[in-house]
């Protein structure tokens, strides 16, 4: 057994899974993979980390405790090895000198320093278990994923149905934030920052929905191209699947609905480009008269619950369309 050959032995969490992190210095996600899925699905040329879709041979994701771990079993077996070593070196040396008159060499080896190998552990299971719809491999994350570490697909329907959901828990528990942040920064500045994250929703609620229905497109259209700005204005969009397929946004939502989410992507624009100032353009495009040029957009809780509401209608129709299954 050389230095470079100790067999170092790990074990998984109650649940079965193995720590891994990304060696991406920029992200070191920390996310687990099931032990028997890592041994059997994971290719040694390429891993992907489930954050940031960075790719690595199999040799690279070891945690920052698992390579201190082994950094200890290391010392502990050059140590051992040395000290080892050291024993036969002198004893071999005091029995080669033994009847020489002149030079007594007597050598009494100290306490043995053994070798210790325990199994390295893992850190306790977390609860979020994926399993790849494509190839089944059985992923473990701490918040949410995007990419399944062995084949490196992305599930946009969970991704995108795991967003929405975060998002309605923000709006929903809005009071609390700003409880949090009144303890913290006082009245003021609680207020202004609970205003900014209920406006931010709208971005994150059109820019989750560009995404997946820049996705589905392509599943039916795969030669068609299209940009994700596609999707960021509903009439648009709703006319390019009308194309493909027949089918509008018209067939999931009212006249009115489409009015309505038509006006609150319009002022999503106007918060993401105009820092929230009505414009021209935006009473011409939302049609909205409620505002006059130069005046703020005002966002509510309830008018990003209905966004929500009206992008949920709009993907679970798309979804049938691209054969996709709610789950
Ligand atoms: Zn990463
Ligand atoms: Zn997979």
């Amino acid at each position: 057994m050389s230095l470079t050959e100790i067999p170092v032995e790990f074990t998984s969490d109650e649940k079965g899974y193995y720590d891994r992190q990304c060696p991406n210095e920029k992200c070191e996600y920390l996310f687990k993979i099931h032990m028997e899925d890592w041994k059997e699905k994971a290719s040694d040329e390429q891993v992907f980390c489930p954050m940031c879709g960075h790719t690595a041979t199999s040799d690279q994701w070891y945690t920052h405790e698992q390579i201190e771990a082994i950094q200890e079993i290391a010392a502990s077996y050059a140590q051992s090895y040395i000290s080892n070593e050291l024993d036969k070196m002198f004893g071999k040396m005091a029995r080669s000198m033994r009847g020489n008159k002149y030079v007594q060499i007597t050598y009494k080896p100290g306490k043995k320093i053994s070798f210790v190998n325990n199994p390295i552990g893992q850190r306790p299971e977390w609860e979020l278990e994926i399993t790849c719809e494509k190839c089944q491999t059985r992923y473990s994350v701490f918040g949410s994923a995007y990419f399944c570490p062995c084949c490196g697909h992305n599930a946009v329907e969970r991704v995108f149905n795991e967003s929405l959901d975060t998002v309605q828990k923000m709006i929903e528990s809005i009071e609390d934030i700003y409880n949090t942040f009144e303890k913290s920064y006082g009245k003021d500045k609680a207020e202004s920052m609970c205003r900014s994250m209920i406006e931010g929703t709208l971005g994150d609620i059109v820019s989750a929905f560009q995404k997946y229905a820049e996705e589905i497109y392509k599943q039916i259209m795969p030669t068609k191209k299209v940009r994700v700005n596609d999707f960021q204005i509903i009439e648009k969009g709703s006319n390019l699947f009308k194309e493909a397929t027949g089918k509008g946004y018209d067939l999931w939502l009212s006249h009115d609905e489409i009015e309505d989410i038509n006006m609150l992507f319009q002022q999503r624009h106007i918060i993401e480009h105009n820092n929230g100032l009505i414009d021209e353009r935006y009473i011409q495009n939302s049609g909205d008269i409620s505002y006059r040029a130069g005046q703020r957009v005002i966002i509510k809780n309830q008018d990003a619950m209905r966004l929500l509401r009206y992008v949920r209608k709009l993907s679970d129709g798309l979804s049938k369309l691209g054969g996709m299954q709610n789950g």
